[in-house]
């Protein structure tokens, strides 16, 4: 066989069309946003990324798409799904981001964030239970404890308004519509950071209960936690910069997320201190 019958083939691939006349269908790259309508090879001409016309004909049509790792526990197992969706977020923020869905199952992303919380709760309730002796002080533990959830709560309403938000989707037919339930969905998956803080409080606890009076162990776990608070910081600025691929985004978030958890626990702090007071007098 010759060189050249060995390339017919390719030959012909080439100068087969690269696109076929139709009506804009709305696909768009995303990598890059080229149109990607009628176009014959499932690879992007401008930016050269393969991509899943399937997928993306499903997300245009608003079809939820299941949320990495976690949508899949059925096939995986609930325990193991939740475990490694939560090692993932830890350890590759930024590459969980990305393959995040831009439809994703918003009511699936609560019910990870709903266990999260469940979890976390019930790591705390170690140290508290060790306080109910004490009764004064057990409330004062519930109540801060109750501040801290209600407070990530309200900073993950507020970081997706403004560090996800401040951008609409450009749709082909209708009206603009606004990112906002699916940056919440994934705001909510880094609620996985919450059983990582939860423990460190706990660690702290437990290490000050057996080594009491000992300013080491007091500030040690400061430490800690103030480096859990930063990592979950710069995870979520990475998050918030990945999941459109925007740079904006991620200044925004390095620059406003703290911002936002500053307001919040101001918020909080003024809304339980009215609480306490009313409880006392
Ligand atoms: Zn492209």
């Amino acid at each position: 066989m010759s060189l050249d019958s060995k390339c017919a083939p390719d030959h012909r691939v080439e100068q087969m069309p690269s696109t076929i006349t139709t009506d804009d269908e709305g696909l768009r790259c995303p990598e890059c946003e080229y149109n990607l309508t009628g176009l014959v090879h499932d690879v992007c001409p401008e930016c050269g990324q393969p991509f899943d016309r399937e997928k993306l004909l499903a997300e245009l049509a608003g079809v939820p798409a299941a949320i990495p790792i976690w949508g899949q526990r059925v096939e995986n197992g609930e325990l193991s799904s939740f475990v490694r969706t939560i090692l993932e977020i830890w350890s590759h923020p930024a590459r969980y981001a990305r393959r995040f869905p831009k439809n994703p199952d918003c009511d699936d992303a609560a019910n990870f964030a709903r266990w999260c919380l469940i979890v976390a709760s019930g790591i705390l309730l170690i140290p508290l239970i060790s306080l109910m002796p004490d009764l004064p002080r057990f409330v004062g533990g519930l109540l801060t404890c109750a501040a801290m959830m209600l407070t990530v709560l309200m900073c993950e309403r507020a970081i997706t308004a403004v560090v996800f938000v401040p951008e609409f989707k450009v749709t082909t037919v209708g009206r603009p519509k606004s990112w906002y339930p699916e940056s919440l969905a994934l705001v909510r998956m880094t609620r996985a950071y919450l059983p990582l803080s939860a423990s460190t409080t706990c660690a702290a606890w437990v290490a000050n209960l057996f080594m009491e009076q000992n300013g080491n162990v007091e500030s040690m776990s400061v430490i800690l936690l103030i480096a859990v608070g930063v990592y979950w910081w710069v995870s979520l600025a990475l998050i918030a910069g990945s999941y459109r691929k925007r740079s904006y985004n991620l200044v925004l978030g390095f620059l406003l997320i703290p911002l936002c958890v500053v307001v919040c626990t101001f918020v909080n702090a003024v809304m339980f201190g009215i609480v306490t007071s009313i409880m006392c007098f």
